[in-house]
């Protein structure tokens, strides 16, 4: 499922497309998603210019220059397409001005498309009620510190929890976890100040890097195949069980990257130096 980094990439390939150019004709090719769609989005989105981007959490939205925004949730298989032919599970179908053609697809349909005016994005019901960007000034170690102080869970499962931090997903929370020195099983109450201030740069800096590499290792962020900004990242502990901890390689103790299922989710963690 992408999370904040690879939503960043993506968005930032559609910006490199589709920013001032007028949408000459969209297409839907079915109603609902996830959800229904706006049966006028269609309608809404043809002749409109685009303003541009803007990412909250893993959504997004295109700006119009009629003042309406469109929300796109990429879901756990949703991808943007430039300049392809038409593509199996091809749901939005966008051409523009330049000749260009953008295809979302989504073969299993847990993506999500919709409306709002542009004034009103942050109260979108996806969007109301969500945490603060962990890469904006919003989130420090006192915000993320009091978030915790009721949270009996364990830290892993609470950074999974969008009300908390928006945009971390499975792949992140484990990474960040392993970069600040802290046991994914830790109560997340239990955390104390020195912890919390370790844990919120290493969020912010394993995110920055994400995005980074996701910008470096795609030309124009677009693929041979047309598909914008899915990466696979050098991840340090996820999905790597049993593979050599790069922290302390042949350490006494650390037997490589541990696997644990916490709340029917995969988390890994080296043993020895994160308490
Ligand atoms: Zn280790």
């Amino acid at each position: 499922m992408p999370e904040l980094p690879e939503v960043e990439t993506v968005m930032r390939g559609l910006d490199g497309h589709l920013t001032r150019r007028v949408i000459t004709r969209a297409t839907l090719h079915r109603p609902d998603l996830r959800w229904a769609i706006p049966p006028a989005l269609p309608e809404v989105l043809t002749g409109a210019t685009v303003l541009g981007f803007r990412r909250r959490g893993k959504y997004f939205f295109m700006r119009l220059n009629s003042g309406i925004s469109m929300l796109v949730h990429l879901g756990m298989s949703g991808r943007m397409v430039i300049g392809a032919a038409f593509a199996l599970h091809e749901h939005l179908t966008l051409e523009t001005d330049d000749g260009g053609r953008v295809g979302f697809v989504d073969p299993r349909r847990f993506g999500a498309l919709d409306l709002i005016a542009t004034a009103d994005e942050e109260r979108h019901k996806l969007i109301a009620g969500m945490g603060p960007e962990p890469l904006s000034n919003h989130f420090s170690g006192p915000v993320l510190l009091a978030a915790l102080a009721a949270k009996s869970s364990p830290i892993k499962s609470v950074l999974l929890d969008q009300r908390i931090v928006a945009g971390i997903g499975n792949i992140y929370a484990s990474e960040a976890l392993f970069r600040a020195k802290i046991s994914p099983r830790r109560q997340a109450r239990t955390l104390g100040s020195a912890r919390v201030e370790r844990l919120v740069p290493a969020i912010k800096a394993t995110l920055t890097e994400a995005i980074a590499a996701g910008g470096s290792s795609l030309r124009d962020y677009v693929q041979p195949s047309g598909e914008l900004g899915y990466f696979q990242h050098a991840w340090k502990v996820y999905d790597r069980t049993g593979q050599p901890c790069e922290r302390c390689p042949g350490a006494p103790g650390c037997a490589g990257i541990r696997r644990l299922v916490q709340t029917g989710r995969a988390s890994f963690y080296c043993p020895l130096t994160q308490r």
